[in-house]
């Protein structure tokens, strides 16, 4: 098909400079017997030639999370590449539809934006060589298509799912599903996101993970906190509550606005701090962003920021620091990385009753976990009105990070699936 407008296409996939770092600083995090493991497993895999594809090198989970895993995965031993799919406008429309579809939506894509979707997947399968690599694990729908592409291909192939595919849009999955048979592994969450149709052996359920040594998770003072949030005009002597998310629906920042104002009635002065970056395969982030505003009207206690206004890794850090309550009110969430980024520094966390938020809220006991608005208004006020119950909470939740969702364990995981895949 000839495109309707010529595409600058790169003459190679572009590729992302994650730097180094050393496992060994993390042994302090780890449970036991983990590094010893994680030493052994590169050992089996040394020289390893991995490419990870992806769609964005910035912004939202899968991103966050491929800046840790890859360097690590590089410290053990084995020889891994990260590369961006290249997309415009026209491609990232339709992937954010394919993505809300596949999450649910009764939308699903036309037969000319599938075309569409199909014509990147040439596009980028060209600009690899996927017999130079020994695993080349594909991250969510957008590239998915290419594996298919490279059937000849000396290679094996993984596939990541950073999306909850519980309740899927059935035409959309079921014009998905024969482009996953390539791969071998195929990476979920949950159990409940292996679609039926999936190859079953194929299937791993893995969650994702936090680095707890990043700047967004490192541990940072509640003074040094309250000195960078002021700087954004939040007054760190009064109670403040904040939700971290990209500007979408299903991470409900409007219904987050109505249940700050129901808590606000018990807690006068309480104020709200929404942060969300936009990211480059989000264009309907910055609508998104327009409608909270508007939603939240003329308030001056509700503070609306993104990367634009300056707020980078450690002014997340500060304002999860910072708050009193940390939100994650999703109605449906994939897993809900600011999750666990929470519970690591040790804060109070009111979670929507969906998806991977499942995986690290036990309600009642590490946090709450509410469906909806008038529910989060009265956790909001609950977990503010005795402040020592909830921070025994929010510890609990911690120890359940430390076992279950730091990036060691990722790592982990990501070498048993291609030690299964080579076979070694
Ligand atoms: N994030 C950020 N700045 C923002 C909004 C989000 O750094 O303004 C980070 C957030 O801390 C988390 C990731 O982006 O690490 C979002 O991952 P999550 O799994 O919560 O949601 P996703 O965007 O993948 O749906």
């Amino acid at each position: 098909m000839t495109p309707k407008h010529p595409i600058p296409i790169p003459s190679e996939l572009p590729r992302v400079d994650f730097g180094t770092r050393p496992l060994a600083e993390y042994r302090t995090t780890l449970v036991p017997g983990m590094y010893e493991e994680l030493v052994e497993l590169g050992r089996a895999l040394a020289g390893a030639r991995v490419l990870h594809l992806s769609a964005t090198a910035y912004g939202g989970g899968v991103a966050e999370i491929m800046h840790t895993l890859m360097p690590l995965m590089h410290d053990v031993g084995l020889r891994p590449e990260w590369g961006i799919i290249h997309g415009t406008d026209e491609f990232f429309d339709v992937t954010k539809l394919l993505h809300n579809s596949l999450q649910g939506d009764e939308r699903t894509p036309t037969d000319e934006q599938w075309a569409t979707w199909h014509r990147y997947q040439e596009l980028n399968a060209g600009l690899f060589e996927p017999s130079d690599y020994d695993v080349v694990f594909v991250h969510d729908p957008q590239p998915a298509g290419i594996a298919r592409l490279h059937s000849g291909a000396d290679t094996t192939w993984g596939w990541r799912c950073h999306i909850d595919l519980s309740t899927p849009n059935p035409r959309t999955l079921a014009a998905l599903l024969p482009e996953l048979e390539p791969y071998g592994v195929g990476f979920f969450h949950r159990q409940e996101y292996v679609p039926a149709g999936y190859a079953s052996g194929a299937a791993w359920v893995v969650p994702p993970a936090i680095d707890p040594l990043n700047v967004k998770n490192m541990a940072l003072s509640r003074h040094d906190a309250a000195y960078i949030v002021r700087h954004f005009g939040v007054d760190p002597e009064r109670p403040m509550i904040a939700q971290v998310s990209r500007f979408d629906p299903w991470k409900d920042p409007l219904g987050v606005v109505d249940a700050w104002r129901i808590a606000r009635a018990d807690h006068p002065g309480l104020q709200l701090v929404l942060v969300g970056s936009l990211a480059a395969d989000d264009p309907e982030g910055q609508q998104y962003l327009d409608a909270t505003i508007a939603h939240i009207g003329d308030d001056a206690d509700a503070f609306v920021l993104t990367n634009l206004d300056g707020v980078g890794e450690v002014e997340v850090n500060a304002f999860q620091v910072a708050a009193g309550v940390v939100l994650q009110k999703s109605t449906r969430e994939g897993f809900g990385l600011t999750v666990s980024e929470a519970l690591w520094k040790g804060r109070p966390v009111i979670g929507g009753n969906v998806g991977g938020i499942r995986s690290q809220i036990t309600d009642g006991v590490s946090g709450w976990l509410v469906d909806s608005v008038e529910q989060a208004g009265a956790a909001i006020s609950a977990a503010l009105a005795d402040p020592a119950a909830a921070a025994a909470m929010a510890m609990a939740g911690k120890e359940q990070v430390r076992e279950r969702f730091l990036t060691p364990r990722y790592l982990r995981d990501h070498l048993l699936a291609y030690r299964h895949l080579l076979g070694a």
